[in-house]
């Protein structure tokens, strides 16, 4: 398993650190148990780095459950996606995956079991009336007539649910708790509902389906859970977990142990509208590179090491706190500039003649991928004809542009000669079309001879042996930091240049380099080669992110 610098210094892993020293648990147990009703965004990475994270440091498990009860939302495309994301992030989940659809014939005898013991009923009420039996925060509930049914009559009812012959919603099962209970979640809630549909795993087996809160606790138990970290939403909830797995026969008794769900500003991470971006066509599927779903930040160049670091940053915290996405730019631009290879693209290309190099001329430039690790390097091919970037050129010479190309003034190609901008040409609208240079002789790696240093650097690409590259530059979705906060506004926020595709020029040696290879062009940004659309024909770059936290550097 990857080495994931779980740093230990989380209050759940105190809690697991106390329960291991006291002997209350032996070995510990965790899991991740999303729903696959979406793919995994930010947050969920936040959990997978805890739960996991964890396990490994205390020399336990993890298991990746999926939370299956919702089959109308659920899918095998989502459970795929779920399972590749974290692999990806470089965790291994211990065994099998589980389904919580694995525990359904459990469940059921569960369910029965309650029933025998006096404490589930068959409920007639409709979704209206039982909603106004149920009380308010303030108000206590009132008892559902079918309360006091006999467990005979219960479960001759529940056997007939299950055998299909009431229609969806025409009753459920609840739990008899207690209908004053100043907790909601105790007033006699539903353990099970009629549900129609087909299963992803089960099929046609079951219509009817166990709720979460009847099946999350019982899972754990079954699993041999020991520690079940969830997000504070569910709180509330855990009186009632706890009610479950002290009314039923279970195996082990798993504790719930709530944390602060990640928000952080410019990002949406709430499944179900992560969901209507994709929907709605406002990106391109659920791993655009805009999204801030762990294949979506895959696709961007994001690297798993990086992610991990960001969430250890973050910490885990028993309250909800809005986290700064500069912080998780950070660890990427960190990460990156330590590792990343380095190389050439020009973005808004300009040509340059060289006009004292014959025609024909090519010379191969060697240049390391890395000015301090040791990452081999590569050829860059010299000709006469190169591409820079048109910001580098400047018609006339100023002060404040020193460092520029400009008629009679000299600039060094990084990795390369210094060469002499001469004269340069425009078409009819005033725009530059090419610059004409000449080459400063004997400048490969040392001073020119007569003195007259170049004063700035520029990054080039051969124009005859360079290839045209597609470049995807990609910016934050949304332009506001809360886009989030209220209801279904964020439409409203989108950032009409969170994608710009340019065509830009790339050395050729990184035309054929493999999808999913992530470089410093230098002086432009961190770019990763398209995990899907690259190829040596058509190379595809991604913007990840650019040098420095300053946006102007991320071109547009
Ligand atoms: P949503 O509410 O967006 O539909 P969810 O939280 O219900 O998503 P699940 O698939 O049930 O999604 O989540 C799996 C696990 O990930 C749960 O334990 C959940 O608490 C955790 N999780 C989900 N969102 C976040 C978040 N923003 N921060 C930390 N953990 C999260
Ligand atoms: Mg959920």
């Amino acid at each position: 398993m990857t080495d994931t610098t779980a740093r230990g210094n989380n209050f759940v892993a105190k809690i697991v650190e106390e329960d291991l020293a006291s002997g209350k648990t032996e070995k510990v147990v965790m899991r991740f148990p999303p729903e696959p009703n979406g793919f995994l965004h930010v947050g969920h990475a936040k959990s997978i780095c805890l739960n996991f994270g964890v396990a490994q440091q205390f020399g336990g498990e993890c298991n990746l459950r999926f939370d299956d009860t919702n089959p109308e939302k659920e899918s095998q495309e989502f459970i795929e996606a779920i399972k590749a994301d974290v692999t990806w992030l470089g965790f291994e989940w211990a065994g099998d995956i589980r389904y919580a659809s694995d525990y359904f014939d459990q469940l059921f005898e569960w369910a029965v079991c309650l029933i025998k013991s006096g404490n589930a009923y068959v409920c007639d009420l409709s979704p209206e009336e039982a909603r106004a039996y149920r009380g308010t925060l303030t108000e206590p509930g009132k008892n559902s007539p079918y309360r006091e049914r006999s467990v005979e009559e219960n479960l001759e009812l529940f056997e007939r649910m299950r055998s299909g012959e009431f229609d969806e919603g025409a009753c459920v099962l609840r739990a008899k708790i207690d209908m004053a209970s100043s907790n909601m979640n105790l007033r006699d809630p539903i353990i099970y509902r009629i549900r129609k549909v087909t299963h992803h795993q089960t099929g046609d087996k079951w219509c009817i389906y166990p709720t979460y809160d009847f099946t999350h606790g019982q899972s754990d138990a079954i699993e041999g859970v020991t520690h079940s970290v969830c997000t504070l939403e569910f709180e509330d909830h855990r009186p009632l977990y706890e009610w479950f797995v002290a009314n039923l026969p279970v195996p082990v008794e798993p504790r719930q142990y709530e944390f602060g769900r990640l928000n952080l500003d410019y990002t949406l991470t709430s499944k179900r509208k992560l969901k209507s971006l994709v929907d709605e066509e406002i990106v391109a599927g659920w791993d655009d590179p805009r999204m801030p779903t762990i294949s979506g930040m895959r696709r961007r160049g994001f690297t798993p090491s990086s992610i991990r670091t960001f969430c250890d940053m973050i910490g885990v915290t028993r309250s909800d706190g809005m986290v700064d996405i500069a912080m998780l730019e950070h660890a990427v631009r960190d990460d990156l500039n330590r590792n990343a290879p380095r190389a050439m693209c020009v973005i808004n290309p300009l040509k340059v003649v060289i006009e004292n190099l014959p025609e024909d001329h090519l010379e191969m430039l060697s240049a390391p991928f890395h000015p301090e690790l040791d990452l081999g390097s590569r050829e860059m091919p010299f000709t006469r004809e190169i591409m820079i970037d048109q910001g580098d050129f400047k018609e006339e010479y100023s002060k404040k542009f020193k460092k520029k190309f400009t008629p009679g003034k000299r600039i060094r190609l990084r990795q390369g000669y210094v060469i002499e901008a001469v004269d340069y040409d425009k078409d009819e609208q005033g725009n530059v079309t090419q610059v004409r240079a000449r080459l400063v002789e004997n400048t490969l790696g040392c001073d020119p001879e007569d003195g007259d240093k170049p004063k700035g650097v520029v990054h080039w690409v051969s124009a005859s042996h360079g290839k045209e590259a597609e470049l995807r530059m990609y910016q934050r979705l949304f332009l506001d930091p809360t886009p989030d906060r209220s209801g279904d506004d964020y439409r409203e926020f989108l950032n009409p240049e969170s994608l710009v595709i340019k065509q830009g020029w790339v050395e050729p040696a990184l035309a054929g380099v493999e999808a999913e290879t992530r470089f410093q062009f230098e002086r432009e940004g961190y770019f990763v080669s398209d995990r899907f659309d690259h190829m040596a024909e058509k190379p595809v770059f991604n913007l990840t992110i650019g040098l420095r936290e300053d946006k102007s550097l991320t071109r547009s």
